[in-house]
């Protein structure tokens, strides 16, 4: 008999969300800053928030942790 189910050892896909943000699955982008329609990019050596609207021309434009605070959704 060899009638284990054959779904117990699948792997799931993980890419069932962010299909229209696929940046927001970065770990360099604070989600939270990205919802409000910012860049959100992190400067990771800093920790600092870009505050540009997303898909920004140019590069980012990173504010500190406290504004970076004002900008995500409350
Ligand atoms: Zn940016």
């Amino acid at each position: 008999m060899n009638s284990q189910n054959p779904n117990a050892t699948g792997r799931r896909q993980i890419h069932e969300q962010s299909q229209h943000r696929p940046d927001l699955s970065s770990p360099h982008v604070r989600e939270d800053v990205a919802i409000t329609g910012l860049c959100g990019n992190v400067h990771l050596p800093t920790g600092r928030t870009c505050d540009l609207p997303e898909r920004h021309e140019g590069s980012c434009h990173f504010v500190g942790p406290e504004d970076a605070e004002n900008l995500a959704a409350q």
